[in-house]
């Protein structure tokens, strides 16, 4: 039902930036010393600036412009030389001043891309239109009758990065977010907590009938702050579309919101033009002039960044490109990965079995219990005592993947786990010749049809094997062996 349609999809993603003072006062961006956004007091984070008092004037924070610079760099735009913080006028009262400071036709960064893994193994270039810096605005809070307003997040510094309309599907714009997330985390430009709506996205939807070029008329759906909600987002959405131009009628440009709850998108206001901002640039502000040697000194100070980090990880342990890009695109689930392999050397066949615990039994016990990496209940460490036994043969695969589920659910050391549930394989083919020769001794007729020609029948050796072993036999030396003893 859905193939006769296409769906175009352009995301604006705001970025929260972790600088320590506003964009354009000094008053605390964030909490101190690891206080929640929850905890603050209201309106104690404001200056005069924030709170739009008569006289005040704005001045711009050095490390927002670093901070937007190397976002640009590390997504391949172009830096302005000259850019220009114009005035959005809006008028709602957790905005003060009567108009949001932003960049208009003259943002810092232009013309960028970022590439995107997906599950089916190919990759796709979404295009960056641009970003650019602009402020936050306060929070209405509405109580019973009456409403107050919180002005502690106003003119906390965001980057706005704006993708071409180049998705096709709810799973490339996720895949878009994910990768962008990982960039800004891996810079350290923003703190990247979802909850707080450090990474937050409107994402602009149209469908059109296959095989038509025109773009249709989109819808922009606001604010969704988690991954799994903008993928739910979208695909209501597309669904919702296609319902209203199969019936007749026509899509509406407008404003939409997104009810987690019933999983569904809701019209809140028809979409403002451009030109209903009346923007003109600040005349409070000069133009921002960058040298180029700023920014080539900027690009210098650059870290490894995931997608230089999944290429390593691939030709040390040659990772498929997908898993390389799961471990990657979280920076504590890479730095994770690491650390359970140090000091135990470059072994590709080891370095591809950890991937594969983590990627697999790991990450499922972690997506069970809704945590990430750093609410993990097994140690990388633990992971690393694990590997280690791995790579002596001393348990196989299956093994540690049970041991982890153990260690996750009851707790414990690998040691005693191993020992309690006696894990160990038996990789010493004075243990496993007996009892092959018994099978082989007991199933003549299967014998004879192998040596025929049967070589299926391989499997039921081995698979007999390992049941007379508990499952404890090496796979890799009992498939050896079991050939070696059919052949006579
Ligand atoms: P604004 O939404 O602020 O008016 P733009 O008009 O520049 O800003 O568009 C913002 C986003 O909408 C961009 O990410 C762009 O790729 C996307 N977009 C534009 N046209 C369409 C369309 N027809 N369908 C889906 N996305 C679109
Ligand atoms: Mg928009």
């Amino acid at each position: 039902m859905q193939s006769e349609f296409e769906a175009v999809i352009g995301l604006e993603v705001h970025v929260q930036l972790a600088t320590e003072s506003k964009v354009f006062s000094r008053a605390r961006s964030r909490p101190e010393g690891g206080r929640s956004v929850g905890e603050e007091l209201v309106n104690m984070n404001t200056s005069p600036v924030d709170t739009a008092q008569p006289g005040t004037l704005p001045v711009l924070n050095k490390k927002v412009v670093e901070f937007a610079i190397k976002a640009g760099l590390a997504t391949g735009c172009e830096i302005r030389p000259k850019s220009v913080f114009s005035r959005k006028h809006y008028f709602y009262p957790d905005l003060p001043k009567g108009y949001q400071i932003s960049q208009y036709d003259l943002p810092i960064c232009e013309h960028g891309k970022l590439e995107i893994e997906l599950k089916n193994g190919e990759s796709k270039t979404i295009t960056i239109q641009r970003i650019h810096i602009e402020e936050d605005a306060g929070k209405n809070l509405h109580m019973s009758g009456y409403s107050l307003v919180n002005l502690n997040r106003a003119g906390v510094p965001l980057i706005e990065v704006v993708s071409g309309p180049d998705m096709r599907s709810s799973e490339e714009a996720v895949a878009y977010l994910k990768s962008l997330y990982a960039i800004v985390t891996y810079l350290g430009v923003c703190d990247g907590n979802l909850q707080e709506g450090n990474f937050r996205c409107d994402a602009n939807v149209s469908v059109r009938k296959r095989g038509v070029e025109k773009f249709g008329t989109r819808a922009e759906i606001k604010n969704v702050n988690s991954f799994r909600f903008v993928e739910k987002a979208i695909d209501y959405e597309i669904l919702r579309q296609i319902e209203v131009v199969k019936s007749g009628g026509t899509v509406i440009q407008e404003t939409r919101g997104f009810d987690s709850a019933k999983g569904q998108t809701f019209s809140m206001r028809s979409k403002e033009e451009a030109h209903d901002y009346r923007y003109f640039p600040d005349p409070d502000l000069p133009p921002l002039i960058l040298k180029k040697a700023q920014i080539e000194s900027i690009r210098g100070s650059l870290p490894e960044l995931p997608q230089a980090k999944r290429d390593r990880f691939i030709s040390l342990y040659d990772l498929s490109k997908y898993d390389a890009t799961v471990l990657t695109q979280d920076k504590k689930l890479s730095e994770y990965y690491e650390e359970s392999l140090g000091g135990i050397g470059n072994s590709k066949e080891l370095g591809k079995k950890v991937a594969n615990l983590i990627t697999s039994e790991l990450a499922r016990l972690l997506n069970d219990a809704d945590l990430d990496i750093t609410g993990s209940k097994v140690s990388a460490k633990q992971i690393r005592e694990i590997a280690k036994l791995l790579s002596d043969d001393s348990v196989s695969f299956s093994m540690a993947k049970q041991i982890i589920t153990i260690l996750w659910t009851e707790g414990g050391d690998v040691s005693s786990v191993v020992e309690k549930h006696g894990f160990k394989q038996m990789s010493d083919t004075s243990s496993l010749e007996p009892i092959i020769d018994k099978i082989i001794a007991e199933n003549e007729k299967n014998v004879q049809d192998y040596r025929a020609g049967k070589e299926k029948l391989i499997g039921f050796f081995v698979g007999q094997a390992m049941k007379a072993t508990g499952g404890k036999a090496n796979p890799g030396m009992l498939q050896d062996l079991v050939k070696k003893k059919l052949k006579g």
